[in-house]
C-alpha cells in the first residue's frame, strides 16, 4: 500500500510496527496497510490526494485539534479546513 509523507524532504518513515520504509523513487512509501494508516493519521497521505498537499490545504479537527486531510477525525470530530 503505497503513502506519500508530508514534507518532501521526508527520506525515511519508522513506522508504529517498528518497520523502517524508506521512499522510493516517486516519494511513495510502499508500507503494510496498518503502518500506511497509522501515516496518514499521522500526517501523511493517499498519493490520490497528492495533488493537493500543498500547505494550507488540509484539515483540524475542532475537537481534539489533530490535523488532518479528511474532514472527518479518528476522534469521531469534525475537522475544519485550516486558514
Ligand atoms: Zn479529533
Amino acid at each position: 500500500m503505497k503513502v506519500a509523507a508530508q514534507g518532501e524532504m521526508v527520506a525515511e518513515v519508522d513506522a508504529p510496527s517498528g518497520a523502517r520504509y524508506r521512499r522510493d523513487k516517486n516519494g511513495l512509501f510502499d508500507m503494510a496497510p496498518s503502518d500506511a494508516r497509522a501515516l496518514v493519521n499521522g500526517g501523511g497521505f493517499w498519493p490520490s490526494l497528492s495533488g493537493s498537499t500543498r500547505k494550507g490545504i488540509g484539515y483540524r479537527c475542532t475537537t481534539c485539534g489533530f490535523g488532518s486531510y479528511f474532514k472527518h477525525c479518528k476522534c469521531g470530530g469534525t475537522c475544519e479546513r485550516e486558514a
